[in-house]
């Protein structure tokens, strides 16, 4: 039966006072041939920080909404380019949420960096002012993939920026991968894997490219400047990687993502576990008592807006149903898979008659398998999981 259809069903989402926080800051120094991500490159100083003003006041105005009986145990700076920005204004904006919301004493707080815009003095100034995680956006350790991606760095730099992340004193640090790119080889990419193994950072992610239709990159392509690769050679990178991040000590926990023991993303687990999150900053995304809530991706807009309510675009409150399915597609993503106690103590419904067709038919398959109370995508099913994710929606 399709989730949302019982009339009975019984929401007993485990109450949970922990709460991330998701700043996205849209500014970047030059725009890379891929990304469709929420971010200019044509902002001078003076609207990035009246930006940060607005983001300061949405901080204000959302934390007397939500902050009451909450403690933040994550925060991630992410965007865009947050090393854009200067120091003193990474400052205002961890102040503002400490000044706001009563932040666990070992929060996880991460700042994404682009390699071309930092150098040790910079990365100190960002550790002092709170920051304790780094997530480099690397993408590859090749200078002919980086300049085909649009990158401002050369691996040379990602390197450098990297040792002085460790140099700065950051214990904890992400190095963002990209495969399944135009004109990549196998070979190539497991030099990239390499590379990064190499540096041993504590968590690395690996991406398989989505080529969108409004990007420079996917003009290459059908211009045949570029070929594409075949999924054939994508999944071969892609397992690949999940071998080699294996071997090395890497616990490979969620679809793209890989980690040391002990270093998995605290913050992005939120999104794979369901557990609440406040974002802020132009198009942030809201999960909070289970309702989703997205602020306006028109930058003008938001620096308009007088309240912090007035930034959001759109609320949506889940039904049973929407927070069955979610629950299931985003925990599936996880490599330990989703706990059927948890589902049952969670919703009130036994998930295997609640989904008796859709297990039956994707276990034939060869996609889910069942391990006693867990339930976890199998290596076809990583390679499908959009297949497996659409039986639950
Ligand atoms: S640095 Fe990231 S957000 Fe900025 S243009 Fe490149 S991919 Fe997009």
């Amino acid at each position: 039966m399709p989730a949302g259809e019982s009339g009975e069903m019984k929401l007993d989402k485990k109450k949970n006072s922990a709460l991330g926080i998701y700043i996205h800051i849209p500014f970047c120094k030059h725009r890379c041939r891929y990304c469709t991500f929420l971010s200019d490159d044509e902002t001078g100083d003076k609207e990035r920080s009246l930006y940060v003003a607005q983001l300061r006041r949405e901080i204000a105005g959302k934390s007397e909404l939500y902050a009451a009986g909450r403690v933040v145990d994550t925060i991630f700076i992410g965007g865009g380019t947050p090393t854009i920005l200067p120091i003193a204004e990474i400052d205002d904006i961890i102040e503002a949420v400490y000044s706001r919301f009563c932040v666990a004493d070992d929060a996880e707080i991460t700042i994404e960096a682009n390699p071309g815009t930092v150098d040790r003095e910079y990365l100190r100034g960002v550790r002092e002012v709170g920051a304790n995680r780094i997530s480099f956006g690397v993408q590859s350790f090749d200078d002919g993939t980086l300049r085909r991606l649009g990158r401002i760095h050369t691996s040379r730099e990602a390197v450098e920026s990297y040792d002085a992340a460790r140099a700065a004193g950051y214990g904890n640090v992400n190095i963002d991968l990209i495969f399944g790119l135009p004109d990549q080889s196998v070979g190539s990419w497991a030099g990239d894997i390499r590379t990064s193994l190499g540096l041993r950072p504590d968590h690395i992610s690996f991406y398989d490219l989505q080529l969108e239709e409004e990007t420079p990159l996917y003009e290459d392509v059908i211009s045949g400047r570029l070929e594409a690769l075949s999924d054939i050679e994508d999944r071969r990178m892609y397992h690949s990687a999940v071998d080699a991040l294996t071997v090395s000590g890497y616990e490979h926990y969620e679809i793209s993502n890989a980690a040391l023991p002990g270093m998995k993303s605290r913050h992005n687990l939120k999104y794979w576990s369901m557990d609440d999150y406040l974002g802020f900053g132009l198009g942030a995304h809201s999960y909070m008592d289970g309702r989703r809530f997205v602020n306006t991706e028109f930058r003008s807009d938001y620096i308009k807006a007088g309240s912090s309510e007035q930034m959001v675009s759109s609320y949506y409150n889940n039904t049973p149903g929407d927070e069955m399915s979610e629950y299931i597609w985003l925990g599936l993503r996880r490599t330990d898979g989703i706990s059927l106690t948890d589902f049952s103590e969670r919703f009130g419904e036994d998930f295997m008659k609640l989904y008796a067709s859709e297990m039956e038919n994707l276990i034939e398959r060869k996609l889910l398998m069942c391990d006693g109370d867990k339930l976890r995508l199998t290596a076809l099913g990583l390679d499908l999981s959009n297949v497996v994710f659409r039986e639950f929606v």
